[in-house]
């Protein structure tokens, strides 16, 4: 199953067991990045760490047991699927004991790794979808208006209207006074037209919660349509696309998936730009690993900033949980840290449980040259 919506997340993490460990399992399955050779080894060398983990967690023989099938059934699962796999990531979820197992198809790739708890570890799941916008596409024109969904690359139709409003005023009448009379009802027609797409696209907003909408359609109609939205539809709108309703949804979502891309850049951009000048007058935000994980134990981060796939270790406190570089003690709490192997993933688990934001920002950019993560700040301490 493909991992599309909250609920599936919610669905997830309703299944627990009193008794035995839930094992969740995530893979990087990028091809661009490795071979099939190495996602492969990637998965062997897991399960042995995993198997370790497990002797050191000292828990009793069934519950020890249910585990190891669990790693069993994912090896298996990973050599007779992974030669054909296609997609960018794969999740798998198993609590052999209860008789569970899940498959997730992932979009983006997650951080390879296994996890052991009660619940199925759901939180990189949130993070991936967090990473995708949700559009809503607007195409009209006097005929028709065609409402579609755009998410994850994919694309629905979702609601529409007939419209039906002559184009043009023909000649008729005398003296003029019908084709004055035609125009006037043309335009109450054409209000009416336009409210009640408005009114649907309201309706759809609080229905699908989508953060961009898109509207397309001739010059003529736009601004009038435009100037009768309501405004949180305003505040969404990004754009337009030479598109009509009588397109194919695969000319719509080329077209949708074109605006996305250059906003999205956009978005980035001007994020680290800010980010930048602010903290080249030493205002809202910070950079490099030490203050940014200062801020971020002392929940003071509104936006976190990492270079995708920037990794390094650092410590961690088994106690209160703190992050830091390398001080061997706590300096929260004064426990002893350990040792974590990638610092990054666990100031970006951090971020999501205390509301901050996560961007991930693509090489190149003004954030490489300042240690690849940083903050915005919620406040000035
Ligand atoms: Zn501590």
């Amino acid at each position: 199953m493909k991992l599309l919506s909250r609920e599936q997340i919610e669905d997830l993490a309703k299944f627990k067991s009193e008794k035995y460990f839930t094992t969740s399992f995530f893979l990087d399955t990028k091809k661009r990045r490795q071979t099939k050779k190495e996602i492969l080894l990637a998965v062997k060398n897991l399960t042995n760490k995993a198997k370790s983990i497990l002797q050191d967690l000292g828990s009793e023989k069934a519950v020890k047991e249910s585990a190891l099938e669990d790693l069993a059934q994912i090896q298996t699962y990973c050599s007779r699927h992974l030669g054909s796999y296609g997609n960018s990531g794969l999740a798998l979820f198993s609590c052999s004991g209860e008789n569970f197992w899940q498959v997730l198809f992932l979009p983006n790739s997650p951080r390879s790794r296994i996890v052991f708890d009660k619940n199925p570890y759901v939180r990189p799941l949130s993070a991936i979808l967090t990473e995708y916008t949700r559009i809503c596409h607007l195409v009209i024109d006097r005929k028709e208006a065609k409402w579609y969904d755009v998410y994850m690359g994919e694309i629905f139709l979702i609601d529409s209207l007939t419209g039906n409003i002559p184009s043009q005023i023909k000649e008729g009448g005398f003296l003029g006074y019908d084709s004055k009379r035609i125009e006037r009802h043309n335009t109450s027609q054409l209000h009416e037209y336009f409210k009640k797409a408005d009114q649907k696209t309201f309706a759809l907003f609080k229905k699908n919660r989508f953060d961009w909408f898109l509207l397309s359609g001739k010059d003529e109609l736009l601004p009038d349509l435009t100037n009768m939205l309501h405004p949180y539809l305003i505040e969404r709108l990004k754009g337009r696309a030479r598109v009509s309703p009588g397109d194919s949804p695969s000319k719509i979502l080329e077209k949708t998936l074109e605006i996305k891309r250059q906003l999205i850049i956009q978005e980035k951009e001007k994020l680290v730009e800010s980010f930048l000048a602010e903290l080249q007058k030493g205002g809202l935000s910070v950079a490099g690993l030490t203050l940014t994980l200062q801020k971020l134990n002392r929940g003071e981060v509104q936006t976190l900033l990492v270079t995708r796939h920037y990794s390094t270790p650092g410590r961690s406190c088994p106690n209160c949980r703190s992050l830091c570089e390398d001080e061997k003690i706590c300096p929260t709490c004064q426990n002893k840290t350990e040792k974590v192997v990638d610092i990054i993933d666990q100031a970006i688990e951090s971020a999501m449980d205390k509301n901050s934001r996560v961007k991930h920002i693509n090489p190149p950019s003004g954030l490489q040259g300042v240690g690849d993560i940083g903050a915005i700040l919620r406040y000035k301490s």
